[in-house]
């Protein structure tokens, strides 16, 4: 739930990378995202060995779409993972940050042909295909060309992960992917084989996030492994990469308790074992964390701005930010944890509603949050905020977004400036029509 570095002082207050919260928010201002650099390091070398120990020898990508900008590519480069991406602005991001094109994982349900044109240019290392019409799209525009484009397909395994419905994405009724429910999986089996300039590699599934259990991900790969058991005796395919996506969920508060990592390397590598035919070599297997690399690695700051009390008692504490930094509780009823900077233990508690600044009255980052009484001033951290709040931030009501700082041994590196209002209104133009009345 906290960061790896989290420490507290007799006194109440707080640091983070060996820097004091009270530090950060003197130098860089609230709201602020904080990522502790040593919690998202000391993950991606799990991942990294874990799956660098199957045989054979696996692959970890970090899914950009967690939390991604310039810094954050250069990390993950520098721990040797892949990285996925799933639009041109993330793929975009990770070329200019000089990261291998060939390491890159091109996914998405949507790719126009501007997207898939950069991919196919820049030498993508995957292209996971997700329709029957991007399949011909891809082929046509790698004739076009002259590529040769490498592809997983996207596999829709039937596999129904207990999380939050917007975040399920494995069970049939998805948009994303071609269903082994009826023959889809299988006409896009014969289109990806039947396509010149498309080099099908084998097979991916992610089936949802935030997933709290470790059969789910045995189960991807048990389904996976079987749809290419049909197809190596259908049409002698065998896959050679077997993706079988992200999703391991994090510690949000106390409650939650995710699966272990190597128990699920160790399972799927069982599978890979029991069902790869005997003459063949079993496949590479990928796994795409995001939210378990960033999600507690982050918090964010926030200043205390108002306080009430309402009829019937209930205490609101208004901060500086709220939706527009993480819409996570208002999009699906994210839940958080929150402390109150420099107090004391011995501080008076309180259960309140900890709101946000954006003039929604659904803009509650949490609800009856159990906190040591906040006063005007004071400076709150959000926990485990790392993943899908800085990539899902708007600047609803024009608030400019935070900034985002890492922090490491008692040194800050800012990542990303704080949005100013002049950022907020720098691609906006004057009006032209002159009418001041509208001919009807
Ligand atoms: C979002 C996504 C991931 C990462 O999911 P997390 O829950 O953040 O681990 C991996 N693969 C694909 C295809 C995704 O869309």
């Amino acid at each position: 739930m906290r960061p790896d570095t989290y420490t507290k002082n007799p006194d109440g207050s707080i640091a983070i990378g060996g820097i004091s919260l009270q530090d950060l928010a003197r130098e860089f201002g609230t709201p602020l995202y904080i990522l502790d650099y040593a919690s998202i390091v000391r993950r991606m070398q799990h991942y990294r060995d874990a799956l660098q120990s199957m045989r054979p020898a696996g692959r970890a990508a970090y899914a950009g779409k967690a939390f991604l900008c310039r810094a954050m590519v250069e990390v993950v480069q520098q721990q040797g993972l892949m990285l996925d991406v799933v639009s041109g602005g993330e793929l975009f991001t990770a070329l200019k940050a000089g990261f291998p094109a060939e390491q890159i994982i091109f996914h998405g349900n949507v790719k126009t042909d501007e997207e898939l044109e950069l991919g196919l240019t820049a030498g993508v290392g995957q292209f996971v295909v997700d329709s029957l019409s991007e399949l011909e799209r891809l082929d046509r525009l790698a004739r076009r060309f002259s590529r040769q484009a490498p592809v997983l397909l996207r596999i829709t395994p039937g596999i129904d992960a207990h999380t939050h419905d917007f975040i399920r994405t494995g069970h049939f009724d998805s948009k994303f992917g071609f269903g082994l429910a009826d023959d889809i999986a299988d006409q896009a089996m014969e289109l990806a084989l039947a396509s010149e300039h498309v080099t099908t590699n084998g097979f991916h599934a992610h089936i949802g996030s935030q997933i709290l259990e470790t059969d789910p991900f045995v189960a991807n790969a048990e389904a996976l492994l079987r749809f290419s058991r049909r197809w190596h005796e259908r049409a002698g395919f065998w896959p050679r990469v077997l993706d079988i996506g992200g999703g391991i969920g994090v510690r949000y508060d106390e409650t939650d308790t995710p699966p272990v990592l190597d128990v699920i390397v160790q399972r799927v590598e069982r599978a890979l074992e029991a069902l790869t035919p005997p003459d063949l070599e079993p496949p590479q297997v990928i796994m795409e964390p995001g939210r378990s690399i960033v999600a507690e690695a982050g918090a964010t700051l926030y200043t205390v701005e108002a306080e009430k009390t309402v009829a019937g008692g209930k205490m609101y504490v208004a901060v500086d930010g709220g939706m527009g930094d993480n819409i996570r509780p208002a999009l699906y009823q994210a839940r958080y944890g929150a402390e109150v900077d420099g107090k004391r233990d011995d501080a008076p508690d309180c259960v309140a509603t900890l709101a946000g600044r954006y003039c929604e009255s659904g803009d509650i980052l949490i609800e009856g949050a159990s906190l040591k009484r906040p006063q005007v001033g004071d400076l709150v951290a959000v926990w485990a905020t790392g993943a899908y709040n800085y990539s899902m931030a708007s600047t609803y009501n024009r608030v400019p977004r935070p900034a985002v700082v890492a922090v490491y041994e008692g040194t800050a590196d800012l990542w990303v400036e704080r949005e100013t209002w002049e950022d907020v209104m720098r691609l906006d133009k004057p009006l032209k029509f002159a009418q001041r009345r509208v001919n009807a």
